[in-house]
């Protein structure tokens, strides 16, 4: 009898562990999904013409730069 119970327990356990898991995969992949959309969107590189996702880009104004190299002014 007390193994039974014990069975049950640790089927309880684990199938609170298993719901556990699962939300924190939901979670993650619904931040993965964020971080995509955010990072979709390109932007041309003013003075090379690279295009490089909006959130890396460097913005000086309306213009946006691929690096720091090229986003300083010529000379
Ligand atoms: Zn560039």
């Amino acid at each position: 009898m007390f193994r039974l119970f014990l069975l049950f327990v640790l089927l309880a356990v684990s199938l609170y562990a298993v719901r556990l898991w699962r939300n924190g995969q939901i979670t993650h992949t619904t931040r993965a999904l964020k971080r995509n959309k955010n990072s979709k969107k390109m932007v041309p590189c003013e003075k090379c013409g690279l295009h490089i996702p909006e959130n890396e880009a460097i913005k000086i104004g309306d213009s946006t730069f691929c690096s720091l190299e090229h986003a300083k002014p010529p000379g």
